[in-house]
């Protein structure tokens, strides 16, 4: 099936201008100027997307596609991600990792359901691991387990200056990055030693040490959470200014100030102003993660489960808010993402690259979206549907 998607203004990230964009086989084969792909013999659906928007599908990098949680017991165990429900957010790419548990939830399953996804519609690949060191894997260890599983990316996310974490010395920590950046190497991919951060006074310490007393390149371990709390996001800031690669967690457009955490669009705001190249700003949503809130003493007091939703207003409210362009808010939630855990075919519009698109009105409203050439949604309605989703 060939699909011709006329006369929308292309953001690759780069603002390209008006192009016509043949989809065959699952590739943007062509990129064209406006009526000068032609084709004869052939059937071609025709999507006509004059005054709306082409841009590249979200990448996002830290969903629990299982479900995660379970810090408040049994019953607080969050259910697996839709594909639905993924599509429904413009994204078309997701890396699934496990969270706290790592003994209900296993790698094996994680791999499984990553599987199911990329056979409904979407582009999958996983961490190994949970929260702890020793890490969980699926062949033994982190080196081998990103060498020989194909979707094994790198390892996360490790929670650190948490509660809820291992308490790994900074040894341990050092041999894990260590892991992830050798079987990186040997494998052909990004090794990424993805981190959770939560909101202990040691903050990124241990990454700092890394960056400090180890060979390790400062690209190789991605905090995230970094925007939960002022303070962390400070360190954050230098982080990034030393070069390194910083993850904002996808939330309420407006948080009062009284409250911990910044929102993402406060948080980018913050990193023009600090000076941090866009190079090196991602943006997740924590998708079917639980959201827990503990008192003092560090008993659960509330818990509900993340979605994808925020995670699209952000990168909208971004954009309509003028705090970044188009060109610019497609970067931390496409281009860069798939840049810095090396997702070969995505994150960009280019020919011979992955027909991952979404067509946006001018109000940046999801009409249409392709995962891999496969309409996910389209006139505004989700279309791709699950293996056990009705209707
Ligand atoms: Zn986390």
């Amino acid at each position: 099936m060939l699909t011709l998607i006329r006369g929308g203004r292309v953001f690759a990230p780069e603002d390209l201008g008006t192009k016509d964009v043949l989809i065959a086989g699952g590739k943007i084969s062509a990129l064209a100027a406006p009526g000068a792909v032609r084709i004869e013999g052939a059937d071609v659906e025709i999507l006509d997307a004059s005054g709306m928007f082409v841009v590249p599908g979200l990448v996002d990098s830290h969903v629990h596609i299982l479900g995660g949680g379970g810090e408040g017991g049994p019953t607080t165990r969050a259910p697996e991600i839709r594909i639905e429900d993924i599509a429904a957010c413009g994204i078309t790419t997701v890396i699934g990792c496990l969270g706290t548990d790592g003994v209900t939830r296993h790698p094996e399953s994680l791999l499984a359901k990553a599987r199911a996804l990329d056979l409904e519609g979407v582009s999958t690949w996983v961490f190994a691991g949970s929260y702890e060191i020793p890490v969980r894997t699926l062949t033994g260890s982190v080196r081998s387990d990103i060498i020989l599983i194909d979707k094994v990316v790198g390892a996360g996310e490790i929670a650190l200056s948490d509660h809820r974490s291992s308490q790994p010395s900074f040894q341990e920590f050092a041999r894990l990055a260590a892991e992830c950046r050798v079987g990186g190497m040997l494998g052909g991919k990004a090794g990424i030693l993805h981190l959770h951060l939560g909101d202990g006074p040691r903050r990124l310490d241990f990454l700092f040490r890394l960056v400090r007393e180890t060979e390790i390149p400062i690209g190789q371990v991605v905090p995230t959470h970094v925007n939960r709390s002022r303070e962390l996001f400070a360190q954050a800031l230098e982080f990034a200014r030393l070069g390194g690669t910083i993850d904002l967690t996808a939330g309420a457009e407006d948080i009062p100030a009284s409250e911990p955490d910044l929102s993402v669009v406060e948080a980018v705001r913050l990193c023009r102003e600090g000076g941090v190249p866009p190079a090196r700003l991602t943006v997740t949503s924590d998708g079917n993660g639980s959201l827990p809130v503990f008192d003092a003493t560090g008993k659960l007091v509330r818990l509900s489960v993340a979605g994808q939703k925020d995670f699209f207003e952000n990168f909208r409210a971004l954009v309509r808010r003028k705090v970044l362009g188009l060109e610019d808010a497609l970067k931390p939630f496409a281009a860069n993402p798939a840049a810095v855990y090396k997702l070969p075919g995505k994150g960009r519009i280019a020919a011979d690259m992955d027909a991952d698109l979404l067509v946006l009105d001018k109000d940046l409203n999801l009409r249409d979206s392709f995962g891999r050439g496969r309409r996910l949604v389209a006139a505004g309605r989700v279309v791709v549907r699950g293996t056990f989703s009705h209707s």
